[in-house]
Parts: structure tokens; sequence; C-alpha cells
């Protein structure tokens, strides 16, 4: 377990798509901790490099690795490389995802592909693969960025919301499997947040189902995520969704 008598800047992270939008936040938050940060992306090298280089010049220690999380092949690849550069893994923080949105009928078999290998089968790979490592370390911490969607649904996301539902199943399946060798995974749950994913999205119309009135920031998923992944206070939270959406879901 990460803890107050581990120091950070020892502690190795993976943040999955962490070149824009939520994942920088979080790259950016868990690398001014002192963790060391492997920055995952699929095409944006340039962005991913710039987050390497904001870590670094502010006294963190980072890498930029590409591999695109859907492929067993590629996630193998993302695991090595941390493995060879910084010698172990104590976090992981599933973020990469997509949406392809469109109603339940015209929802091509490729559009719920995609989304489902991405965002749910993605989550499967990283999270199996590096808690092999982390039930040998018998300390570790996964955070999966999941969705409103995947708790209430969205018309237009069946695939995205499959997917996200999905997750958080996963979620607390693994928690129960890893608990007794000291892993935790925990899931946090946007609502809308201001990224290239919802630019498109008419925020006038969603404004109004948002108690706090507006849309999140990158930074307000990344400071629970930092909490979950690093915070001697989370150790005893395992299997947990935690909504940082504005108020829109109340459970
Ligand atoms: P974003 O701005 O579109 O960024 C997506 C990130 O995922 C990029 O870094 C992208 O890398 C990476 N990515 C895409 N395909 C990938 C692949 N196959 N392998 C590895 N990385 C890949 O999205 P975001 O809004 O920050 O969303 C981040 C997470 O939060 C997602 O899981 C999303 O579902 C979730 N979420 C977002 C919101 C929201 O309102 N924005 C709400 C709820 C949940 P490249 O730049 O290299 O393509």
């Amino acid at each position: 377990m990460v803890n107050s008598q581990v120091d950070l800047t020892e502690q190795v992270s993976i943040v999955t798509g962490a070149s824009r939008g939520i994942g920088r936040a979080i790259a950016l938050s868990l690398g001014s901790t002192g963790l060391k940060v492997v920055v995952n992306y699929a095409r944006s090298s340039t962005a991913a490099e710039e987050v390497v280089q904001s870590i670094i010049d502010k006294g963190g220690k980072a890498i930029a690795v590409q591999g695109d999380v859907s492929k067993t092949e590629e996630v193998d690849t993302l695991i090595k490389t941390t493995l060879e550069q910084f010698g172990r893994i104590d976090v992981l923080v599933n973020n990469a995802g997509i949406t392809h949105d469109t109603l339940l009928v015209r929802m091509k078999l490729e559009q719920w592909q995609e989304v489902i290998d991405l965002n749910l089968t993605g989550v499967f790979l990283c999270t199996k693969a590096v808690t092999k490592l982390m039930l040998k370390q018998k300390q570790g911490r996964v955070v999966n960025i999941v969705s409103v969607s995947g708790q209430i649904g969205n018309p237009g996301q069946a695939n995205y919301s499959a997917a996200k539902a999905g997750v958080i199943g996963l979620t607390k399946t693994v928690a129960k499997e890893l608990a007794g060798r000291g892993v935790t995974i925990n899931a946090v749950a946007p609502g809308f947040i201001t990224t290239d994913m919802t630019k498109d999205v008419k925020s006038q119309d969603i404004i109004k189902f948002i108690p706090l009135g507006r849309y999140g920031m990158p930074q307000e998923v990344a400071g629970m995520v930092r909490f979950l992944a690093t915070d001697p206070a989370a150790s005893y939270i395992t299997g947990q969704v935690f909504n940082v959406d504005g108020g829109m879901v109340m459970a």
C-alpha cells in the first residue's frame, strides 16, 4: 500500500490516456506529489511530451509511452517499458476513453465494439497486467475513471454507458479479489468536465441537470484521483465509486 511510511518519490504510476483532458490533469497532479509518472497516449505525442516536461520542470520524474491500451501487445510493451525505466508499478489510473455517440437504433457494431474495446477491455488488460505485479509487492492502488453515464444512462451512449457500467462491476469484483493482498481499486465517476470529449456537447442543455450549475474542470477530477492513489487516508477504501459531478448523481 502507498502509505505514510513510503516515500512517494520511490513510487511509480501509470496514467493511461494522459496526453490531454482529465488524464493530463491526473498526470500533472500525481507528478507534483513526487510520484514518477508514465504518461501513456495513443496519438498525441507532442502533447504527451509537454505533460512530461511540465512534470520535470516542477522537479518530478516522468516519461511518455505510446500505446493503444485496447491491444494486449501494446499493454505488454507499456508495462515492460515502465519496468525497464522505473523498476516497479505502484499506481495505475485507467483513464483512456473514447465516445462514439449515436442512438442504439443507428449504432453500428464497429461503434459499439471500438468503445467496448478501449473503455472496458482496455481496463481489463491494464488492470490484469499491473495487479499481477502489485500482488507480488503486496501493495498498489488502481483508480478507474468511469462516468455518470454508466450509473444513470445517457441517450446516445449505449456503448459508452455499458462499458463504464462494466468497469464499475469490474472494480467491485477485483476489489474483493485483491483486498487480502493490500491492493485497493476504486472508481471515480465524473459528470460533465471541460475537455475535448465534451467540446461538441451543447452546455445549455446539460447545465440544468447539474446542481452546481457548471461543468467541472479536469483538475477537480484529478484531486479525487490523487487522494485515492496516494493519500495514506485512502488506505481503507476499496471497491467504491466516487462521483465528481457537481451533484448530478446523488445515490
Ligand atoms: P479526452 O480529452 O478526449 O482525452 C482522451 C485521452 O485518451 C487522450 O489522452 C487520448 O490520447 C487517450 N486515448 C484515446 N484512445 C486511446 C487508446 N486507444 N489508448 C491509449 N490512450 C488513448 O477525454 P477526457 O474527457 O479527458 O476523458 C478521460 C476519461 O474520463 C475517459 O475515460 C472518459 O470516458 C472519462 N470521462 C470524461 C468525462 C468528460 O466530461 N470529459 C465525463 C465522464 C467520464 P491521444 O491524445 O493520444 O489520442
